[in-house]
């Protein structure tokens, strides 16, 4: 039976965990050819390579181990896709990091890598992609943005600025590529289970002595009137809906998975 993403190449960043991997793995399933790329230990980046391989009927999907904090080595990587793939015609910014800490004690380091991985490596990748998309006259770019692309929350200062930064390179590009065949959409997840946000539990049960249970529920989700974690599945049907056959007209908007968070 025909799938809906037969034929289409996809490169997703930091996608041997969490949420890139799970798009990774939708689209795998829904018929693209996937790259993967981000880092961790060899067994789990084996792991994410065969699982996602084998939704492709292949042993092991392509990986590139780019780091996202190098122009130099995002371009290789999306060279290394149209080699191994025949295209790059679905780009997914998706790799980030977190660092938390009151603003006046923000390591710069911490600033810097944060702002490179999060957002300046999105520009890296699109200018790589995007002659590729516009010569076949169809490309779709999903930046995985945050709620905090939206609104703010205090000792987050990098990666808030990063994600408002996401945001309104998405509106810009979706404006210069509006009659291209290509697309730039961003996703805003709210608190999604997956390790980059499980490990802030903890630090917060620490610091107002409560149980991990209460820091969850009380302190990390204290915005999100849901109470409860997005799941990652939840996030790749929203990119899917992105690249299905009828999202077209969607361009520039910035889609909130969020569990009501940013309707206050
Ligand atoms: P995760 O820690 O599970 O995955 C992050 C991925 O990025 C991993 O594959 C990691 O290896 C990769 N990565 C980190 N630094 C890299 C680098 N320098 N080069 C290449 N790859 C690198 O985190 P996640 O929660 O799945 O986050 C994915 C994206 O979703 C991030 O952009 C994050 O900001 C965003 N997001 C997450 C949440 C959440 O609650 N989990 C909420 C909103 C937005």
């Amino acid at each position: 039976m025909a799938k809906t993403l037969d034929g289409r190449t996809a490169l997703v960043t930091g996608s041997t965990s969490g949420i890139g991997l799970a798009i990774a793995l939708r689209f795998a399933q829904e018929g693209a050819k996937v790259m993967l790329n981000g880092f961790g230990q060899p067994e789990d980046i084996a792991k994410a390579r065969a699982t996602v391989g084998a939704a492709m009927g292949v042993a092991e999907a392509p990986y590139s181990p780019a780091d996202m904090s190098r122009p130099d080595e995002i371009r290789a990587m999306v060279q290394a896709c149209q080699a191994a793939l025949g295209g790059c015609d679905i780009l997914v910014n998706n790799a980030g990091i977190q660092h938390v800490s009151p603003v006046e004690d923000f390591p710069d380091d911490k600033w810097d890598r944060i702002i490179a991985i999060n957002l300046v490596s999105n520009f890296h990748a699109i200018k790589a992609a995007l002659p590729g998309m516009k010569a076949k006259g169809w490309g779709r770019i999903i930046n995985v943005a945050s709620a905090h692309g939206l609104v703010a929350s205090p000792f987050k200062t990098a990666y808030v600025a990063a994600k408002h930064g996401v945001l309104g390179l998405t509106k810009s590009v979706a404006l210069e590529v509006a009659r291209s065949g290509v697309t730039c959409n961003a996703i805003c997840p709210g608190f999604v289970r997956t390790p980059l946000a499980e490990a802030q539990v903890k630090p917060l049960a620490e610091k107002h002595g409560v149980s991990e249970e209460v820091a969850l529920t009380d302190h990390l989700l204290d915005r999100q009137p849901t109470k409860k974690w997005v799941e990652v599945e939840e996030i790749a049907e929203a990119a899917m809906f992105l690249v299905g056959a009828n999202s077209g007209s969607i361009n520039g908007a910035p889609i909130s998975v969020d569990g009501g968070w940013i309707a206050q």
